[in-house]
């Protein structure tokens, strides 16, 4: 499709007022006004199949979250500096859906700033500086955290404090056993990371992979990695923006299933299903070195406006039995597509847990190796046809499929037939 003479305005006003560093998804941008549930209306009136935003996880203006904005927005809305209950009863139920070890919580707004005090914790509790990540990962856009997000490329410089280790991506690992592969990958780093000098602080990942490809199994990968930086000295941190809050059905937090209790849990993004809300939980020995010594005071961090839309996300998940539809309709959206896709030669792989999956493109299923370009021709296709996902993986060769915790059967057969049919029209 080609863009209209208005929105080729609205790209060139973009152009104009904003800074140059933002990027618009699709060939064709989308223009959007208006949200519900599953759907996001352009600005001609037509409707797409959102599978790809996670933020509005729970779907676009949840009438419960609408309301709970509405209610507290016209009667208070301060910050932690007060006594205020909205924030410790949304404090509380948050915490009781995590391991009895983890009991504590401190909230900022996004999900860079909830890993960047991660990291300030990690260091006061190790006194070690050393970071390990996967290759891919992405953690977030402060300076700190930017240094140890691979993902964003060579314009961003990783710190001299900072070790890759390869994802534990069973597909192109064979026959080896993956959580022993990553294990060893994180202590080599960590041997690494002694070698110049540098204590290790933390391993920080994705529990589930997102920005690597999306690595969901087999469950217990976590686990050797876990032990080794901790037997080094360092924390393992969990980074839940993208797993967190139901999405992979068989558990409330991606880490959960690997049998791991991590010693700091990082969330954001669906946490208030738009509202500007994220969080560290924590083991309160973890953070004691920290309190003592820093104030940390987050103006917006934890305000009432925000907890309440927190509190009617927790509510919504629990009444509407998100995670469990996660689980039942995500099954069936993967044999969906593993069903529409698996006569496709430039098809290597389909993967995932509850609603988040990837289908893995390569220019030959012998070698895998990554075909970029035809991922990106069916992201575009299928876009052309009413339904929206994006990208995954260092080779930006995976289909990023994310839907809203409130797909439906219905919604995935839909989304089944674009996607034959997108990947029939880019063949
Ligand atoms: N961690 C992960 C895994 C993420 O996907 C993101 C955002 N894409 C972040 C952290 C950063 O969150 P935010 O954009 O809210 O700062």
């Amino acid at each position: 499709g080609n863009l209209s003479p208005d929105n080729e305005a609205l790209v060139e006003r973009r152009a104009r007022v904003l800074g140059p560093a933002y990027r618009l998804m699709y060939e064709t941008p989308l223009h959007l006004v208006r949200g519900d549930g599953v759907w996001l209306y352009d600005d001609t009136g037509r409707a797409f199949l959102d599978a790809y935003n996670n933020v509005t996880s729970i779907g676009h203006c949840h009438p419960r979250v609408v309301e709970a904005i509405r209610a507290q927005v016209g009667v208070l809305a301060t910050n932690t500096r007060y006594l205020h209950t909205a924030i410790l009863d949304y404090a509380e139920r948050l915490v009781a859906t995590f391991p009895a070890d983890l009991s504590q919580v401190m909230f900022a707004c996004t999900g860079s700033e909830a890993n960047d005090l991660a990291l300030r914790i990690a260091k006061a509790r190790t006194g070690g500086t050393g970071i390990i990540v996967t290759e891919n990962a992405y953690h977030g856009i402060t300076e700190s955290v930017a240094a140890f997000s691979p993902s964003l490329g060579p314009s961003v410089d990783l710190g001299p404090h900072v070790r890759t280790v390869p994802a534990p991506d069973r597909y192109h690992m064979g026959d080896a056993d993956v959580g022993v592969a990553f294990q060893a990958s994180v202590e080599a780093a960590i041997a690494d990371l002694r070698r110049h000098g540098i204590r290790p602080a933390v391993l920080i990942v994705d529990s589930l992979f997102t920005s690597d490809g999306v690595l969901a199994g087999p469950t217990g990968f976590l686990r050797g990695a876990a032990e080794a930086i901790r037997a080094a000295g360092g924390l393992f941190i969990a980074d839940e923006v993208q797993p967190g809050f139901g999405r992979t059905g068989e558990a409330m937090w991606g880490f959960e299933r690997h049998g791991v209790v991590p010693d700091m849990v990082t969330l954001g993004k669906p946490m208030g299903n738009g509202q500007p809300i994220s969080a560290v939980v924590m083991r309160p020995e973890i953070v004691a070195d920290f309190g003592r010594n820093a104030r940390y005071f987050n103006t917006f961090g934890g305000n009432a406006v925000s907890c309440a839309a927190a509190a009617a996300v927790l509510d919504a998940i629990e009444a509407e039995g998100l995670q469990e539809n996660a689980l039942r309709t995500g099954r069936h959206l993967l044999e969906r597509v593993q069903a529409v896709s698996a006569d496709d030669p430039g098809v290597g792989d389909v993967r995932g847990v509850g609603l988040f999956m990837a289908v893995e493109f390569v220019a030959d299923r012998r070698t895998r190796a990554p075909d970029r370009a035809r991922a990106s021709r069916v992201v575009n296709a299928m876009r052309e046809r009413g339904v929206l996902i994006s990208v995954s993986g260092k080779h930006h060769n995976s289909l990023k499929i994310r839907p809203p915790l409130v797909f439906d059967r219905g919604n995935a057969d839909l989304f089944a037939e674009v996607l034959e049919a997108s990947l029939q029209a880019t063949a």
